[in-house]
């Protein structure tokens, strides 16, 4: 592989071009899954330019990617992160990884969640390797895995700064310490998202005892019980702006049951059902605390046991108390280069939680608009591609000890 280019535009292409569909959970087969294929070519990528680079392994076959420009006499770090992985393509009405450039825009999935900021990223990040006048900052880049179902990569890497662990001699240590700032790239339309809800998710089960449908008094239906669940569970959303007081930029917490399974064949009755909860939090909410509000809820209403899994996924809100230096001296790199932008906060969770949960104040921004996120013809402005990686740039070069 040789990278000819460092323009945004060619490299964004390149990396529609590479499949690294997250299968969602889901047990799947088929070389466009996993990040794999684009995590070798971004290893190959830093070789090639001799840049230094360490590889996360997180789970098999899934990791991070983390590359160090060192910027010589400073002392702080700036984070630029971006995930590998985008959603599956199914329904799609353009070719997935045939990048199309038309009109001004580039499309292809990714195209706009997040390939497009990782292009950004990329582009602004080789050119200070390469600049002669090198950043004020340090500058690490994660293009880390696994963001769109788990957030697994992320907290992974955010747990390494917290250990005390021995690294490789080999490795520049900097490679392993924790920032000092974070830039989160997603599909922000070039606005600075600094606050924004967190989630847990996980199922409520509940039991009965399998028999005849022929003569269901001798058994007892796990689905009905989960219909008395639902029935409560529908009151307590009703309840959750009381138990939480609603954040003035982000609203109230939320509760959605997304899926419900149960029941094995019409002619016996059912002896297990389960519902998946996605419960978002606010700032000023934890995960745990919220289930276990819910738990004792629940069995407050109901005379029989229920169940809660382990969460398979929990991040903590986005909160605007410790990132305002970060937000508004990156709102000052935005507006010479793309006009006057905003802050803002939006329902939707993202690689800033854990991040920041780490210590580290972190902004979400970069180029494309979240209304093109996962669709099925996604795509991105050229224009907003080229602005944020001048943006990127340009806050990398200042000092923002
Ligand atoms: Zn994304």
């Amino acid at each position: 592989m040789q990278v000819t280019s460092t323009s945004p535009v060619e490299l964004l292409k390149q990396l529609i071009a590479i499949p690294s569909v997250n299968p969602m959970g889901q047990s799947v087969s088929g070389d466009i899954y996993y990040e794999t294929a684009l995590t070798s070519w971004l290893v190959n990528l830093f070789e090639e330019q001799i840049i230094p680079y360490r590889v996360q392994e997180v789970s098999p076959g899934r990791a991070n990617v983390i590359a160090l420009c060192r910027a010589p006499g400073a002392t702080k770090t700036i984070l630029l992160d971006a995930h590998q992985d985008t959603v599956p393509v199914e329904g799609m009405t353009i070719p997935p990884f045939e990048p199309t450039e038309k009109e001004g825009r580039i499309y292809g999935r990714g195209a706009c969640d997040v390939k497009g900021g990782m292009a950004a990223m990329l582009s602004a990040f080789l050119r200070l390797c390469k600049a002669d006048n090198p950043p004020a900052n340090h500058v690490l880049l994660s293009l880390s895995c696994d963001e769109e179902a788990t957030l697994g990569g992320i907290q992974s890497l955010a747990d390494d700064w917290l250990k005390t662990a021995t690294h490789p001699v080999d490795v520049d240590p900097l490679l392993y310490q924790r920032p000092d700032i974070a830039i989160i790239a997603e599909p922000t339309e070039l606005d600075v998202i600094n606050a924004h809800k967190g989630v847990v998710r996980w199922k409520i089960v509940t039991s009965g005892r399998a028999c005849h449908s022929s003569v269901p008094d001798q058994g007892t239906n796990a689905i009905y019980r989960m219909g008395q669940v639902l029935r409560v569970l529908e009151d307590y959303a009703q309840l959750l702006p009381t138990i939480a007081e609603a954040h003035p930029r982000l609203g109230p917490a939320t509760i959605s049951v997304g899926v419900i399974k149960g029941g094995a064949s019409v002619n016996i009755v059912a002896d297990h059902c389960e519902i998946e909860i996605d419960r978002r939090l606010i700032p000023g909410e934890e995960g745990d605390a919220a289930r276990q509000n819910l738990f004792e809820y629940l069995n407050s209403q109901l005379d029989f046991e229920i169940e809660f899994t382990e969460p398979w996924v929990n991040v903590p809100p986005l909160a605007d108390a410790d990132n305002g230096q970060l937000c508004s001296n990156l709102l000052k790199t935005i507006e010479p280069i793309a006009g006057s932008h905003n802050e803002i906060a939006v329902p939707f969770g993202t690689h800033a939680s854990p991040i920041a949960a780490a210590g580290v104040p972190s902004v979400v921004f970069g180029p494309g608009s979240i209304a093109q996120a996962h669709t099925k013809d996604e795509w991105i402005e050229i224009e907003q591609l080229e602005q944020a990686t001048e943006i990127y740039y340009q806050f990398c070069l200042q000092s923002h000890a």
